[in-house]
């Protein structure tokens, strides 16, 4: 390997396990950004995909373990002591929200259940539900 120098570094990091657990922990966190980002282009409209909650809760845990065992930082430790709780209270939401989602008949796009009509091709929604309102 060429980008491993003769004594054991890797890109200049001298690296062991929680070298590696606190980068996962990294490349997850900054990737979550990129992730919202893309959704954000591809609905022309700023939206929180469920993958960016996943990588904030995966990426927060990996560099609060890296604090704890290996920096043993308190400044550190403390910057991601909490931040799990709303992620995953957000997953939590997100997973409540998706069961009472009705699918379009026509395109078959996600609709709430509140919806009266297809935000995505405009057809009626069909809540399955008899009577309502007209
Ligand atoms: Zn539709």
């Amino acid at each position: 390997m060429s980008l491993l120098s003769g004594d054991g570094k890797f890109l200049g990091v001298e690296w062991n396990t929680w070298k590696v657990i606190g980068w996962l922990g990294n490349v997850a966190f900054f990737s979550r950004f990129f992730v919202q980002w893309y959704a954000s282009e591809k609905q022309k409209r700023v939206v929180v995909p469920v993958a960016f909650w996943w990588l904030s809760l995966v990426g927060s845990i990996l560099l609060l373990l890296y604090a704890l065992f290996y920096r043993r930082d308190s400044v550190f430790i403390f910057a991601y002591a909490f931040t799990w709780i709303p992620y995953i209270r957000n997953l939590v939401i997100h997973s409540n929200s998706a069961a009472e989602e009705l699918k379009c008949r026509a395109c078959g796009a996600p609709s709430a259940v509140t919806a009266r009509y297809c935000a995505s091709c405009g057809v009626p929604i069909d809540t399955g539900k008899s009577g309502g309102a007209s």
